[in-house]
C-alpha cells in the first residue's frame, strides 16, 4: 500500500506517518530523510544531489525520483511506503506516476489559526533536534531526551509561518484536486488518536493489512 500524506506545518502530520508506518508495517519516507540517507551512504545519486544541496540549490525532479526509486526497491518497501513532503507540485506528481502507483492520499487538515498557534508553541532541542511543544503535558523548558534547554527556532517565529503556510496552501491546492479520486480527508483538531482512528478504519477498510 502506496500513500501520500498532504498536511501543512503544526497539522500533526509527522504523528499521524508514524502511526500508519507502525500499525501497517509500511515506511515512512521523508525527502530529507531520503537524501540524507542516501548521502550518508555515499551512494552516486546521493552524492549528485548534495551537490545541489551544498549551492542552497533545490534538487531537481528527475535526480529526487531516481534516488525515490532506489529507496523504494529496498526489502522494507515490500509492504509499501508514506510519502510525506513529496510531492509538492502538479509537475512532481505527473513526474512521480512513473515511479510508483500511489494507492491513497491522506489529507490532514488543521485550520489556519491552529496550526500557527501549535507552531508558534513549538520548541527545538540545539544538542538532539528534539521537537518539544510548551502546550504539551509535562513541557519543562528543557529537552525530554537529553535536558538541554529547548530553543525556538527562527522558522518557528510567526513571520516565517506565515509565509511557510501560505506556500504551502498554494502548492497543495492544486494537488488535492490532482488526487481527488483516492482522497481522504482528515481533521487533525483533536489528539493524535483521535487523528488516526478515521485513518487507520479507512486504511484497513480498503484492504492496508496491518
Ligand atoms: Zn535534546
Amino acid at each position: 500500500m502506496n500513500l501520500i500524506l498532504l498536511g501543512a506545518q503544526g497539522s500533526g502530520k509527522g504523528t499521524l506517518a508514524k502511526n500508519i508506518a507502525k500499525d501497517f508495517g509500511i515506511v515512512q519516507i521523508s525527502t530529507g530523510d531520503l537524501f540524507r540517507e542516501s548521502i550518508a551512504k555515499k551512494e552516486a545519486l546521493g552524492l549528485k544531489a548534495q551537490e545541489y544541496m551544498n549551492k542552497g540549490e533545490l534538487v531537481p525532479i528527475d535526480l529526487t525520483l531516481k534516488i525515490l526509486k532506489e529507496r523504494i526497491k529496498k526489502p522494507d518497501c515490500k509492504k509499501g511506503f508514506i510519502l510525506d513532503g513529496f510531492p509538492r507540485s502538479l509537475e512532481q506528481a505527473e513526474a512521480l506516476k512513473k515511479v510508483a502507483t500511489i494507492d491513497y492520499v491522506i489529507n490532514v487538515h488543521l485550520p489556519y489559526e491552529e496550526c500557527v498557534a501549535r507552531l508558534t508553541t513549538r520548541r527545538t532541542c540545539p544538542k538532539c533536534g528534539d521537537i518539544d511543544n510548551m502546550d504539551y503535558p509535562g513541557y519543562t523548558g528543557n529537552c525530554r531526551k537529553c535536558s538541554t534547554p529547548l530553543f525556538q527556532r527562527d522558522d518557528d517565529k510567526p513571520e516565517a509561518i506565515k509565509t511557510r503556510l501560505e506556500v504551502y496552501e498554494k502548492t497543495t491546492t492544486p494537488l488535492i484536486d490532482f488526487y481527488s479520486d483516492r482522497l481522504f480527508k482528515v481533521s487533525s483538531l483533536g489528539s493524535p488518536a483521535d487523528t488516526y482512528k478515521p485513518v487507520k478504519d479507512f486504511l484497513l477498510k480498503h484492504g492496508g493489512k496491518k
